[in-house]
């Protein structure tokens, strides 16, 4: 069920058919997809391509070259949808197919635009962005990657290894992050490029996590892989801050729809659970302290959800977006882990099992505090912008 209340009546159809091939076909096989490769858990890759078939996958691509070209407010109505299903599945899905516009930026041919954007609506193309490294998390400027021109044969060399990679192990593309010039900043001497995995990318060590469990995260490795000057991104040296716009702009909006539908799913398991559960000879939900809570579970919901459409609604109409993307970030994604901790709650001891399905919303729950930026780095970058200072100053 949709809830953002000024949806459209094509935003409700697009986002309800994508639920009902979730429900059908992602629900039932969850469990198993949890366990799968010992915990690390799998993709399922028969959702995502019944998903691609039905036209979800790529959405954003223009139709000139052959998408639904939809916008950024009807993208987030249906990852929320998919996501009260299973957050991890709507995350990996959303992103992999989100990377057209930042193949636009390189400088290969139109003809291979136009292969790339078949390759993707088919479900067949699957991207990953890789930045973080080791040592180089919230201070992304850290890493140690470097690209080095090969005037001899007109290429760039890649060497480095990433870390935390989403759809780093199904991936067939990525976007790597480099030092091409360590004489500047990182926002002058980083760059961004396209390199595809049959160039010789490695995955490494596939991890271990605590939830997200259909999102598949892993190590890159790069040794000596060669590109073309024509798969930058942008300009040589643009990297850092398109990289960080990447995750500001779509990444830290629309991601929260991710996140949301964990909060959503929380609260309708625990209505429901609440006015079945009987205690003391009533319902639980008609004890004043179950209620309540439902209650602050539902406003913060709501209050999320309006600050999430609002930083949509900007974006989608090229409005300025500010310190937004910041806001959303960590108020959302903290109101969620809130939510998903009173769920298993009101579940009592029935939540705290896995029989029931809080205790893996409040595993999902946890990461989106952490990835895209910390919530402690939103605050940071809020408060130097409130202060009237450029956020990406301190870097290096
Ligand atoms: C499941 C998962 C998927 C991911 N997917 C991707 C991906 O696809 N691509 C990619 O590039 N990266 C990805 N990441 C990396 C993610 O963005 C980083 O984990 C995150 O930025 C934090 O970096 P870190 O883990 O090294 O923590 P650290 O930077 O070491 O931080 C540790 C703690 O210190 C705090 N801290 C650090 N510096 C400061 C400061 N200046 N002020 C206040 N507090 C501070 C942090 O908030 C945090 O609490 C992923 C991570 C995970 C876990």
């Amino acid at each position: 069920m949709v809830h953002y209340r000024f949806a459209t009546e094509e935003q409700i159809e697009l986002a309800n058919g994508a639920r009902k091939i979730c429900e059908d076909l992602l629900r039932p096989q969850l469990e198993e997809l949890e366990k799968a490769d010992g915990g690390r858990g799998r993709y399922p890759m028969d959702v995502h391509q019944a998903l691609a078939d039905a036209g979800y996958y790529g959405m954003n691509i223009p139709e000139e070259y052959g998408g639904l070209g939809l916008d950024i407010v009807t993208r987030a109505v249906i990852a929320e949808e998919i996501a009260t299903v299973d957050s991890g599945f709507a995350f990996a899905f959303t992103n992999a197919g989100n990377y057209f516009n930042t193949i636009m930026e390189t400088g290969i041919s139109e003809d291979e635009k136009q292969r790339w954007a078949m390759r993707i609506l088919s479900g067949e193309a699957i991207g990953a962005f890789a930045l973080t490294e080791a040592d180089a998390g919230s201070d992304a400027a850290a890493m140690r990657t470097s690209a080095v021109w090969d005037a001899s044969t007109q290429e760039w060399v890649i060497n480095g290894v990433k870390c935390f990679c989403s759809n780093g192990p199904i991936a067939n593309f990525f976007f790597i992050a480099a030092w091409t010039d360590r004489s500047q900043r990182a926002s002058k001497g980083v760059t961004v490029f396209l390199v595809e995995k049959e160039r010789g990318i490695q995955v490494g060590k596939k991890e271990n996590k605590m939830g997200l469990k259909t999102s598949e995260t892993s190590e890159i490795i790069l040794e000596d892989v060669r590109v073309p000057a024509d798969h930058v991104v942008g300009e040589v040296g643009s990297g850092f801050t398109k990289a960080l716009a990447m995750i500001n702009e779509e990444g830290r909006v629309i991601g929260l729809a991710y996140n949301l539908g964990i909060a959503q799913a929380c609260l309708d398991t625990a209505t429901a659970y609440a006015k079945t559960r009987r205690q003391f000879g009533k319902r639980i939900i008609d004890q004043q302290a179950v209620g309540f809570k439902l209650v602050d579970m539902e406003a913060r919901t709501q209050a999320s959800r309006a600050l999430m459409y609002e930083a949509l609604c900007c974006r989608r109409d090229g409005k300025e977006l500010g310190i937004l993307p910041n806001l959303l970030k960590f108020y959302c994604s903290d109101c969620t882990m809130q939510t998903a901790t009173d769920a298993v709650q009101i579940l009592g001891g029935y939540g705290y099992m896995k029989d029931y399905p809080v205790e893996k919303l409040m595993r999902d729950a946890k990461i989106y505090q952490i990835f895209s930026g910390t919530n402690e780095i939103q605050h940071k970058n809020a408060a130097r912008a409130i202060a009237g200072r450029d956020p990406l100053m301190n870097r290096k």
